[in-house]
């Protein structure tokens, strides 16, 4: 069933450091062989085997319209045949940039980068400038890309300056990253004790880089409170969660207001873009308006805003995609939890809008500490390997969350739920 894969990757290996270029592609965490892919169709993914699978990766979050969205490869293509990259300003990056001005009230400006991890090393300089502070407040749990700074270890659970989780990240580049729990007020509240140099939280409101894991709405409120008492700015990362579990993201959904916001995934609908935003007052420290540098050869690539633009208006004309969306993704797991209880199985299941999460688990984890503990990742990785080979393709990774596009529909839902059934007698 595999055969072209198994090859693919064994080339793939010679040339490519495990033969992937971002590691979770490998599989390592379930095992097997990755499937190469060949295309995507709507909701399928069709590997170089000519295997179909129902898709609920999407890319990882970027593709809410599914693959091949007609809308979005036409805006792609007419704009690339007038050229690639220009390194000079363009309108789509203004209209693109308005798009997101008019939806959140809490943003001025917007400055485009092409990856999520640039978008958050961006902010977090950033909010260092403004404040003129060093320490940064990161939970254990939440990813915010791989800049050196941001790559530290989820700890004990105590504040703790952090340790770098990546060898050549020198220590010296991450004491500055104080490291919390999660959704823990108290260890929150210990970390501004302990240090008068914090320049901001970042935070992924929604966070699904632990599987799915929101912060409850205490918890982003005592990050608003203590920002506000010490003079340090809130960071909500939603480069996962924006556009993704509403229209504006954690901010559709919390109460709690962010001082700056990143964006990635949805943002590029399938193309490298990310972005950070916050109002005119900090904005205007950026370069070439302020003193903090920051800058990108390809930023605002004219066909990845064709792309982001288009994907944002269709969101934007049809704000009830987002209620449809959440209502499949509770179909799926609400569906994946009375077969998994029907079978002797502990499921906890959520949903963010189009987001969504399980854990092979007897209790809801509140923190990347519970996760570890309460799942059993044996029973994730069985169930894994055995959904791929009946065609379905979820995250190959208890630490990661599930994404709903528009073109799934209920039936292959419930073809899903049906194959887990069977799946789930043997685990
Ligand atoms: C994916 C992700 C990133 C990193 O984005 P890249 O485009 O992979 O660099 C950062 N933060 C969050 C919350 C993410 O989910």
């Amino acid at each position: 069933m595999f055969e072209k894969s198994i090859k693919a990757y064994e080339e793939a290996k010679e040339v490519i450091p495990g033969g992937v270029d971002s590691p979770v592609r490998a599989f390592k965490s379930v095992g097997g062989t990755p499937p190469f892919i060949d295309r995507g169709e709507g909701a399928y993914l069709i590997d170089i085997d000519g295997n179909k699978y129902l898709d609920f990766v999407q890319s990882w979050g970027p593709l809410i319209f599914g693959h091949c969205d007609s809308d979005i490869e036409e805006a792609v293509i007419s704009t690339a045949k007038k050229g690639l990259s220009f390194g000079a300003p363009t309108v789509l990056e203004t209209q693109l940039a308005q798009e997101i001005v008019d939806m959140y009230e809490n943003v001025d400006k917007v400055r485009f980068v092409s990856s999520g991890t640039e978008a958050v090393m961006s902010a977090i300089r950033l909010a260092r400038g403004v404040t003129g502070k060093n320490d940064i407040v990161k939970f254990e749990g939440c990813y915010h890309g791989h800049s050196d700074s941001l790559l530290v270890q989820a700890g004990s659970g105590m504040a703790t300056f952090g340790a770098p989780s990546s060898p050549g990240v020198p220590a010296d580049l991450t004491k500055h990253t104080l490291l919390c729990e999660y959704n823990n007020i108290e260890n929150l509240k210990k970390c501004f004790e302990d240090s008068n140099d914090i320049s901001c939280i970042i935070i992924e409101p929604i966070a699904g880089n632990m599987g799915l894991v929101p912060a409850s709405l205490e918890f982003l409120k005592a990050c608003r409170e203590l920002c506000d008492a010490n003079g340090a700015l809130l960071i909500f990362d939603e480069v996962m969660s924006g556009f993704r579990a509403s229209l504006t993201g954690a901010h559709g959904i919390v109460d709690t207001k962010a001082d700056i916001i990143t964006f990635g995934k949805v943002i590029g609908a399938g193309m490298p873009v990310g972005a950070f935003a916050s109002s005119k007052e900090i904005m205007g420290h950026l370069s070439p308006d302020g003193a903090v540098y920051q800058a990108g050869t390809l930023s605002g690539n004219p066909v990845a805003m064709a792309a982001g633009l288009v994907s944002l208006k269709k969101l934007k004309a049809n704000p009830e995609v987002y209620d449809k969306l959440n209502e499949k993704a509770k179909k799926l797991v609400n569906g994946l939890k009375v077969v998994a209880v029907n079978n002797g199985i502990g499921l906890q299941v959520d949903t963010r809008g189009s987001m969504f999460g399980f854990f092979f688990a007897d209790e809801m984890p509140r923190n990347f500490q519970e996760v570890t503990d309460f799942c059993n990742f044996e029973r994730f990785a069985k169930f894994h390997h055995e959904m791929i080979k009946k065609g379905f393709y979820f995250a190959c990774s208890q630490y990661e969350a599930g994404f709903i596009a528009t073109v799934i529909t209920d039936e292959m839902i419930d073809e899903c739920i049906k194959a887990a059934d069977e799946v789930m007698k043997s685990l």
